[in-house]
């Protein structure tokens, strides 16, 4: 990265999917930045058994911001450190639900800052509706037959559909 081509900041997560709370951070993020990279993680501390695969992720995140040249997307092995690093990222944009996110997230921020001194995170809130909602939750909703429409782009709820529906017959759900 360039310093011409302005402020990049790296906005980092599993996106399994990418839900409508993600997608109003990044919006957010670009009335501070000049351009976002989404970096979908390959290997989630979090989930062992993802809904989609990273590719799957990746191209669902590209439709969502087909309209927005400015968010770019890539997935990342290892560290969130060495990929922002080696991407000239300025900084890590993460968002703040409920309360239920900051402790962990504090402690991320204060350990990538140890890892890489330069890092700092910038944390965001989501517009009210989206202030509880998650991607495990939106999954697990979905799975068992309810209406996620308000919670994901019709691309990526049309995706759930296509995979939950098999799944969900296997399973006898709707
Ligand atoms: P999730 O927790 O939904 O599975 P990710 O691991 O992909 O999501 O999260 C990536 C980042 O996006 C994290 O900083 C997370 O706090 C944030 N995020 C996820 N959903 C929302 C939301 N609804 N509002 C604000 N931030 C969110």
């Amino acid at each position: 990265m360039s310093a011409d081509r302005g402020v990049l900041a790296i906005y980092p997560g599993s996106f399994d999917p990418v839900t409508r709370g993600h997608e109003d951070i990044a919006r957010r993020t670009l009335r501070l930045a000049d351009r976002v990279l989404i970096a979908v993680a390959e290997t989630s501390t979090q989930r062992k058994q993802p809904l989609f695969t990273v590719e799957e992720r990746l191209e669902l995140l590209r439709e969502v911001f087909r309209d927005e040249p400015r968010v770019e997307c890539a997935s990342f092995s290892g560290l969130l450190v060495d990929f922002a690093r080696s991407r000239g990222a300025h900084c890590i944009i993460r968002g703040l639900r409920a309360v239920s996110d900051f402790e962990y997230e504090f402690q991320m921020a204060q350990m990538n800052r140890q890892l890489w001194s330069e890092a700092e995170t910038v944390f965001l809130t989501p517009d009210v509706p989206f202030a509880f909602l998650s991607a495990s939750l939106v999954r697990e909703v979905a799975a068992l037959g309810g209406d996620v429409s308000a919670f994901v782009s019709p691309p990526v709820l049309e995706a759930m559909r296509r995979k939950l529906g098999g799944e969900a017959r296997k399973g006898e759900f709707p």
